[in-house]
């Protein structure tokens, strides 16, 4: 009778979201007092293992790499069903950023000899989404990322991913590191007895010194700066609510983007542009050159379009428009479509051969699941979810580079420098306005050959485009955002004004869950945040999706059951009208705008 399989769970603790609180002196999130709780997608992940374990009785192990109080995180997943947990808990893995944490399970994993490892899409503190792929990487596994619908047999798992832009269908080959995007929290089904978790610590993972903590991470948080902002809310009855007056706020011009010429670069930006399906390019990718042009004069640099794979002839024009000084195209002789180990191949042999300062990848889907893995090939470190960019030092041989990173809901911006050169970061989608900066010339594009090297054990068996514009909403100057419950009345205004350009839609997580919206416009705390001129809610709205909108010029909030106190802080006005009324103001405001 052959060995039941087994399968682990990552788990990390986390604080409560809303209450994290940064250790000044070690500039890491405390994780030693009562304010914290398990990671709630390590929970979906825990949940599709138990599932599995249904269906095929394989053993269920929880794993967790913290401090002795993360203890609690695995009695919480062995009291909701796990066989057995493990707990990695040494000083020595104190600091860890992604690469050291990923090393550390990596080990655990080489000793447990799994046949499926399941993490999170995500934490709610790092939030970078790094660790699962790089797990896959140092222990030499395929990998799925953002998964839901997962099923297992003969040796093949089968699941669904979520992209940007809707879902594919995929199968893997097992064994396999697989990230979960999104379900239900297991409840608590027993007891569980502390003596029950395993310790583990550095010694006996095996490694050196330099393998894990703050001596094995190539990252490390430089400082920690607050800026918790406070909005000064006014409440509105059914009037005082202007939409002409919104719409001038959310168009208001914004200042140009200055051509940006480097009398004698030294030095190379490089960003990777994202193909979407169906043509042209996740709007990200435009950001991303924006992004390097702002630090491009600081550095002395050349800023370098990377089109990973043969793509379509006419994006390097597109690049070049957008600020792109060179386009270098990386051939790798196979059909454009998206996979995981051609682009972690393309990436990770050119830069490895032509060693960029920097390398500036979307924070997008697909970033998220290739870029992790360049980075733990290449043992560079990789910031995740950054916003903006930062020099130090500029006058010297050896500037240093500021990834600037949101953190506990936005209150607090942590720079994180990279000891390695290059140094990686994945940009957050709505942080940079995008423009052209050139109408004319002609791009300077380079192609290179790149061979794919890795076994594809991965197979897409079917790509559905389902939301085509959902890449776009992070770029749009005036989001509306939709609570649960609306009724399809006030839903169909509602995209008839997103259907006009520069304004777009989005859902709360309990619209979402309740299948009034697709995935893709989903907004808050276990999906994305953006930064619209103005962010307009309509009907119920929480703390967490306010959160993720913080950055937003203007929040205003309709809903005629709210009230100013529960929101205090984080909008610039309640309005208690009807919804369907503001948002045909809106209509009319728009229909007027687009006739003037
Ligand atoms: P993610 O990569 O988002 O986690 C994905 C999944 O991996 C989780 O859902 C979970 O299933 C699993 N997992 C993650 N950590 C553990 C764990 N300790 N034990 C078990 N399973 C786990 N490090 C970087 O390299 N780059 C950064 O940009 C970066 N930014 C940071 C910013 C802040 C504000 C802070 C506090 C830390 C940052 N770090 C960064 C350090 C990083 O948070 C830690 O290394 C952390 O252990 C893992 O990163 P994450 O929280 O982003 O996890």
């Amino acid at each position: 009778m052959s060995t039941p399989g087994r399968i682990l769970v990552c788990l990390k603790q986390v604080p409560v979201p809303g209450r994290g609180v940064f250790d000044e002196r070690t500039k890491r999130i405390r994780r030693d007092d009562d304010q914290t709780v398990t990671n709630p997608p390590d929970l979906h992940a825990l949940a599709q293992a138990l599932a599995v374990r249904a269906e095929t009785g394989w053993e269920v192990v929880a794993v967790t790499m913290g401090p002795p109080a993360a203890a609690e995180t695995l009695l919480d997943a062995l009291r909701r069903g796990a066989d057995r947990a493990v707990h990695l808990v040494d000083r020595r893995f104190a600091g860890a950023d992604t690469l050291a944490t990923a090393r550390a399970l990596a080990r655990l994993v080489a000793r447990e000899g799994p046949d499926l490892v399941l993490t999170g899409r995500w934490t709610l503190d790092g939030g970078t989404a790094q660790v699962g792929p790089q797990v896959a990487e140092l222990v030499g596994l395929p990998q799925l990322t953002q998964v839901t619908n997962l099923r297992v047999g003969d040796g093949v798992l089968s699941a669904d991913v979520e992209t940007d832009v809707g879902r594919e269908a995929w199968t893997v080959a097992l064994p396999a590191v697989v990230s979960v995007g999104r379900g239900a929290e297991p409840p608590w089904v027993t007891e569980a007895d502390p003596s029950a978790v395993e310790t583990l610590t550095a010694e006996e993972l095996g490694g050196g010194p330099r393998d894990f903590g703050t001596r094995g991470s190539p990252t490390f948080v430089a400082e920690i700066r607050h800026q918790a902002r406070e909005r000064s809310a006014a409440e509105y009855g059914g009037v005082g609510f202007d939409a002409a007056e919104l719409l001038e706020a959310a168009f208001a011009p914004v200042a140009p983007v200055a051509e940006v010429v480097v009398p004698t670069p030294s030095r190379e930006i490089w960003t990777v542009a994202e193909p979407l399906p169906g043509g042209g390019l996740h709007p990200a990718s435009l950001e991303a050159l924006a992004c390097a042009r702002s630090v491009a004069c600081d550095l002395r640099a050349t800023v370098v379009a990377v089109l990973p794979c043969d793509q379509p002839h006419d994006l390097p024009r597109v690049l070049y428009a957008h600020g792109a000084d060179r386009v270098l195209v990386l051939r790798c002789g196979e059909p454009a479509e998206y996979r995981t180990n051609l682009v972690t191949d393309a990436l990770s042999t050119a830069i490895a051969a032509r060693s960029p300062f920097a390398v500036i990848a979307p924070f997008s889907a697909r970033g998220r699941d290739y870029a992790p893995r360049v980075a733990a090939r290449l043992g560079l470190g990789l910031t995740g979810d950054f916003t903006a960019l930062e020099v130090r030092d500029a006058d010297t041989d050896e500037p240093d580079l500021l990834w600037l990173k949101p953190a506990l809901s936005a209150d607090v911006i942590a720079p994180v420098i990279a000891h390695s050169t290059p140094s990686l970061g994945t940009l957050r989608p709505g942080s940079f306005t995008t423009r052209a900066v050139r109408d004319q010339g002609e791009p300077d594009v380079e192609f290179a050959d790149v061979t794919a090297t890795g076994d594809d054990l991965c197979t897409a068996v079917e790509r559905r485009v389902e939301v085509p514009d959902g890449p776009r909403l992070a770029a749009a100057r005036l989001v509306i955002g939709l609570g649960p419950g609306l009724g399809t009345g006030a839903r169909r205004v509602a995209e008839r004004v997103a259907a006009t350009r520069g304004i777009a839609l989005v859902a709360t997580s309990a619209a979402v869950a309740a299948e009034e919206a697709p995935p893709q416009l989903e907004i808050g705390p276990l999906a994305r945040s953006i930064a619209p001129a103005v962010y307009l809610g309509l009907g119920r709205h929480d703390l967490g999706t306010l959160k993720a909108v913080k950055a937003a010029g203007r929040v205003i909030v309709v809903d005629p059951d709210a009230s100013l106190d529960e929101f205090a802080g984080l909008v610039d006005a309640v309005v208690s009208a009807n919804v369907e009324g503001v948002l045909l103001d809106l209509l009319l405001a728009t229909s007027g705008a687009a006739a003037s």
